[in-house]
């Protein structure tokens, strides 16, 4: 059984009662103040965190060099939370209207990570467009789990990287790039400020655990999430899958209340979103459930549910 079901139309799934997916779909409203919700819970862990290392830096004997890089680690995988519901607003996905969804997209959700909405909008549809193939634009996946890869994510260069490939100036044309740069120097000049801020009001341990937070930990989190979403355990760790098509991969991960912020808005669910990209994460259960209801699909699912840790393992020590 492959781990996809993007080869099954929607009016060919039918639940219990005989409806098809392609009415039931037309049912699923996104629910707004659910994702209202969810994106304030990133941000005040994002505040709480910051002012526990302000307390930590003026109250606690625990030595700066420790609570840098831990508090780091909680910066960037709070940050990584946060980045994952840019992708919602890249589906039009956040707010009823069109227009407020984009500003509101750009100001709280793409700003923090110098991303142009339009852009990434591009770029993330290219993925779902060409996922496995040599012309997929997220291609964290392409590359083997090792040692050297996790040294790569954590020091920058994978990151690097992933800003220069040229796959993505291909993809986007004069206007989308130019945003894209005025987008990045934007978000440099946010963090710059409030780092700045932050300096000058004493608070220097936070301010320099968002370094590391920002520039290490959210694109490791960010590059080993999409890895476990879609590389295939067979995968041989020497082919070039710019080259040589991957194959079509997606997973569906156990639903826990970590598993769940760490693939949070709905990437827990990340094989349905590639079945059916427009619907809204907060209805992404009702789908899961409607799926089980109809034997061919529920065998699928059955077949790509799985755990992070479980494929992290696997890959790991895959060959
Ligand atoms: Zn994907
Ligand atoms: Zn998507």
């Amino acid at each position: 059984m492959k781990n996809n079901l993007e080869d099954i139309p929607f009016d060919a799934v039918v639940n219990k009662q005989g409806t098809s997916y392609a009415v039931f779909r037309g049912q699923l409203t996104p629910r707004y103040a659910t994702v209202f919700a969810d994106i304030a819970k990133g941000y005040f862990f994002l505040i709480a965190i910051v002012v526990s290392l302000s307390l930590l830096q003026k109250h606690s004997t625990v030595p700066w060099w420790l609570l840098i890089p831990a508090g780091g680690l909680f910066i960037g995988y709070t940050a990584a939370y946060i980045a994952l519901f840019a992708h919602e607003a890249s589906h039009y996905n956040i707010h009823p209207d069109k227009k407020k969804n984009e500003w509101l997209g750009t100001l709280f959700l793409c700003l923090p990570f110098g991303l142009s909405l339009k852009s990434y909008r591009k770029i993330h549809w290219q993925h779902h467009l060409h996922l496995g193939t040599p012309a997929d634009t997220e291609i964290s996946y392409f590359n083997h789990l090792s040692g050297l890869f996790i040294l790569e994510t954590i020091t920058g260069v994978h990151l690097l990287r992933t800003m220069f490939s040229k796959e993505k100036s291909t993809v986007l044309n004069k206007e989308q790039i130019r945003e894209s740069r005025l987008m990045l120097m934007a978000g440099a000049l946010l963090h710059a400020g409030l780092l700045t801020l932050a300096f000058l009001t004493g608070n220097w341990l936070p301010a320099l655990a968002w370094i590391p937070g920002f520039a290490i930990f959210f694109p490791f989190f960010a590059s080993i999430r999409q890895l476990l979403e879609h590389r295939d355990e067979l995968a041989d760790a020497l082919t070039d899958f710019r080259k040589k098509p991957h194959g079509k991969i997606s997973r569906i991960f156990y639903h826990t209340l970590l598993s769940g912020s760490f693939g949070a808005a709905g990437f827990t669910r990340h094989m349905i979103h590639h079945w059916d990209p427009q619907a809204s994460y907060t209805r992404m259960k009702d789908i899961e459930q409607f799926l089980e209801e109809d034997d061919k699909t529920a065998a699928i699912l059955r077949d790509s549910r799985t755990s992070y840790t479980t494929v992290l393992k696997k890959l790991y020590n895959a060959h």
